[in-house]
């Protein structure tokens, strides 16, 4: 298998009509190299879908729909390219988590971009990928940031983009539009993410989000895959006509982060719709006392749901996705009804 430096890939050095998998070497000199499995095939010219999986560690569905995809490639009937990286934090994937483990940095690889080189080794790979993203990708081209929700929260299946004014913004939001999934999702501005610096950077960019608790659901998987057909086919790398549009509004969520440590008593299923003020969950003691009573600040449906019921504070907890016409808050904020006894 040809090993190459992920600062010198080039789409270029590949000819046309061929399909190959890669080991891209990066952080050489820090504490790798470390290798990052990569799947790309190149047809004639033509615009670039770059598929990004395992961020966090433990969201399996987005790399076996980007292995899936590469084994159905031809790149002879291929007008652009296909590059996917199934496994982007290998910290945190051979640790079978959604961050890199201590030994490393213990650093949540989606809240360092646009990284460093020089600071530590999630600091420094984020700076590696972002680099990479933007030396593959033009305006024209597209990047997919696959998430799921880890081992503790499940997500309702949703495709979106980030609600960042720029260049990518309406690119973005078309493509999100193309993707498939049964929820179309607005995602609010924050530092960190791949996803939010590569559409501040101007580079189209979606992200996703499904079941996930640390499992691979094969439905999810289709989906997933589903998707990234219904990409190649919206960027005109495959033929197959134009994907159905969704046209719908997207919807903006707000997170419920934990206000205490604690265990969670959860009261909403996933899907459910929920009023302003209306319960979500009780956070208790070892001992079943409650400490804190969850409300939700917005009325709208949950989207995310921790389903791992011990919960450290400043956790997520639950998604809400505001119903139409609702406010709009852009932060993570902790919602507690009433507080009761400390715990300890
Ligand atoms: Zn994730």
């Amino acid at each position: 298998m040809r090993k190459v430096s992920l600062d010198e890939f080039s789409i270029a050095d590949l000819p046309a009509g061929s399909r190959e998998r890669l080991l891209l070497a990066a952080l050489p000199g820090l504490i790798g190299p470390v290798s990052l499995p990569a799947l790309v095939a190149r047809g004639q010219e033509g615009r670039t879908l770059l598929a990004i999986a395992g961020v966090h560690g433990d969201e399996y569905e987005g790399m076996e729909a980007i292995r899936l995809l590469f084994d159905e490639l031809d790149p002879v009937k291929m007008r652009g390219t296909f590059i996917g990286l199934p496994i982007a934090n290998p910290f945190a994937y051979e640790a079978r988590a959604r961050v890199a483990p201590l030994s490393v940095d213990g650093l949540n690889l989606a809240r360092v971009f646009p990284g460093d080189p020089g600071v530590s080794a999630s600091r420094a790979l984020a700076r590696a990928l972002l680099d990479f993203v933007a030396a593959a990708l033009t305006i024209d081209d597209l990047l997919i940031d696959f998430h799921s929700g880890s081992a503790d929260v499940a997500f309702a299946p949703m495709n979106g983009f980030r609600d960042i004014p720029g260049p990518a913004r309406a690119r973005s939001e078309e493509a999100a539009r193309h993707y498939g999934l049964p929820n179309l999702w607005c995602i609010p501005d924050s530092p960190g993410p791949l996803n939010a610096e590569s559409s501040r950077l101007g580079i189209p960019t979606i992200g996703t989000e499904t079941t996930g608790r640390a499992g691979c659901e094969p439905e999810d998987t289709a989906a997933y895959l589903a998707g990234l057909r219904n990409i190649l086919a919206f960027l005109d790398i495959l033929p197959g006509g134009h994907p159905s549009r969704d046209s719908r509004p997207a919807r903006k969520t707000v997170n419920v982060v934990a206000p205490t440590t604690g265990f969670l008593r959860v009261s909403k299923r996933l899907h459910q719709r929920v009023t302003v003020g209306e319960e979500l969950g009780v956070i208790i003691t070892p001992f079943g006392d409650p400490m804190a009573t969850i409300c939700s600040p917005v009325s709208g449906t949950v989207w995310a749901v921790r389903s791992m019921p011990p919960v450290r504070i400043g956790e997520l907890m639950f998604m809400i996705a505001l119903a139409e016409g609702g406010p709009y808050q852009h932060q993570e904020r902790s919602q507690t009804c009433t507080t009761e006894a400390a715990y300890g």
